[in-house]
């Protein structure tokens, strides 16, 4: 398998841990914001094999915490079960950042314990994926996925990235609604300064949710989850 991108340290890519972070190319979803648009459309920033990456593990053993699979989109990856397998075998913990369009797949790695933590990002209410995904079955399967993310990994968060026009007040109380009962959901402020996917998306209009309304979102989230963060 070939790995797109290698971020040696990271401390913000596996909550609570100092992780290194893997990054897989390709994607089945067209977010207009999307900060990592050579991987959104398969392009390879740089290439590695997955022998290297595994070399490369086995001499950080004792200096990272785990290691943050993301991309893309993780689990369109052939070989995305044999390298949560490989990196497991080597002791580390894996955290894995996904759509959430791909549920078979994640069963197979959570039933064979090869992922520690999920992070699923929840986009929109479930019925309003138009922008972001062109596939009109997706609502049963992100409707799986949160399912089968908060009854059988062993730690997940659910996460939105706030942007105008996408998410507002009703968007996230519904969203929060649908994953009532969830240990854990994180409200991402959009970031303006960095490219997007759709390159006119930020340049025509300012799609920043700014603090005071942040924190109105957070607080009506709360009272359907665990834990409500923004990050
Ligand atoms: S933000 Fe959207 S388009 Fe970009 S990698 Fe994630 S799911 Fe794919």
């Amino acid at each position: 398998m070939i790995i797109a991108g290698l971020q040696k340290n990271s401390f913000i890519d596996f909550p609570g841990k100092i992780s290194c972070v893997l990054f897989t190319t390709g994607c089945n979803f067209v977010c207009p914001y999307c900060h990592n648009a050579d991987l959104a459309r398969g392009e390879y920033p740089a290439r590695f094999q997955s022998t290297e990456v595994i070399a490369f593990l086995k001499s950080r053993r004792g200096m990272l915490d785990g290691v943050a699979i993301t991309g893309g989109e993780p689990t369109l990856a052939d070989g995305i079960v044999d390298l949560c397998r490989a990196v497991k075998s080597l002791g580390y913990p894996v955290k894995l950042d996904t759509n959430g369009s791909r549920p078979g797949v994640l069963r197979k790695l959570l039933d064979q314990q090869l992922v520690d933590f999920v992070a699923m990002d929840i986009k929109a209410p479930l019925d309003s994926y138009g922008p972001f995904c062109p596939d009109p079955k997706i609502r049963e399967r992100l409707t799986a996925t949160i399912r089968l993310i908060m009854e059988s990994a062993p730690d997940y968060e659910f996460r939105t990235t706030c942007a105008k026009p996408f998410v507002d007040q009703v968007c996230v109380e519904r969203i929060a609604k649908t994953i009532e009962g969830a240990a854990r959901y994180v409200l991402q402020p959009f970031n303006r300064r960095a490219e997007c996917l759709d390159p006119a998306f930020n340049r025509h209009q300012d799609p920043t949710i700014f603090p005071d309304e942040m924190q109105r979102l957070k607080q009506l989230a709360a009272p359907f989850v665990g834990h409500c963060m923004i990050r």
